[in-house]
């Protein structure tokens, strides 16, 4: 059972993540982007943690409803539309509920990831952060129905899928986003909203009780 607690420490650590992850994001960017993956998500839970103590009385779907459209809002990027669009469909299956079980939340997790690929009109070998959350999201639900595996191991496999996914973006060419005009020059370098998925999975996984 994850509880509403469980959901609001997770936006509450992803503001405080944003924060310190900010330079290393950016970084990232500025080697195949713009330089501002870092700042976009700053700017974008700068609001959500401004304003989610007035949502901690609401149900978890209007949570992340509420915190999917002040990213949408904010944020200028790319990342804006797609991580704004993970949190409201994220909370979707957690619609009226104050808990969910753990297969509603790997539902919650499909649903997002689903919307950032339909939005984004990516998969996985594009170079984006697809690569980190579409191993990730069917390795928890491979790993927990199979196995009959306890939640936060399952979570754990994971963030190690989405880990290893985030490294295969390295050594190829991206066929979405910014990086795509850099061609043969994108190889070598990490797609940073593939880093920004994985530091959020990891906040997910710590959480979990
Ligand atoms: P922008 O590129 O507009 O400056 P950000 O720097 O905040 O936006 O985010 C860039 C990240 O967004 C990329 O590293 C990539 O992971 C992700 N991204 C960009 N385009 C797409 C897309 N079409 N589908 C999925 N993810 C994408
Ligand atoms: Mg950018
Ligand atoms: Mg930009």
């Amino acid at each position: 059972i994850l509880n509403k607690d469980y959901f609001i420490g997770v936006l509450e650590d992803l503001a405080v993540l944003a924060e310190e992850k900010k330079v290393y994001f950016s970084e990232l960017d500025s080697a195949i982007g713009d330089g501002d993956h870092g700042m976009n998500l700053s700017i974008g839970f700068r609001e959500v943690s401004k304003n989610l103590e007035g949502w901690k009385s609401e149900d978890i779907n209007t949570i992340f409803k509420n915190a999917g459209t002040a990213l949408l809002d904010k944020v200028g990027g790319a990342s804006g539309p797609l991580y704004g669009g993970f949190f409201m469909k994220f909370g979707v299956p957690a619609k009226g509920k104050e808990e969910v079980s753990f297969d509603e939340f790997i539902e919650m997790m499909e649903a997002g990831v689903a919307i950032i690929e339909k939005r984004g009109k990516a998969s996985v070998g594009d170079k984006t952060m697809v690569d980190t959350l579409r191993p990730a999201v069917d390795a928890l639900r491979a790993v927990y129905s199979e196995d009959d595996m306890a939640p936060k191991e399952a979570m754990k496999k994971a963030l190690e899928a989405g880990s290893a996914g985030s490294d295969s973006t390295i050594p190829i060419i991206a066929k979405k986003g910014r990086a795509m005009r850099l061609g043969e020059r994108a190889i070598g370098h990490r797609d940073p909203g593939s880093a920004s998925s994985v530091a959020i999975l990891e906040i997910f996984y710590n959480r979990m009780p």
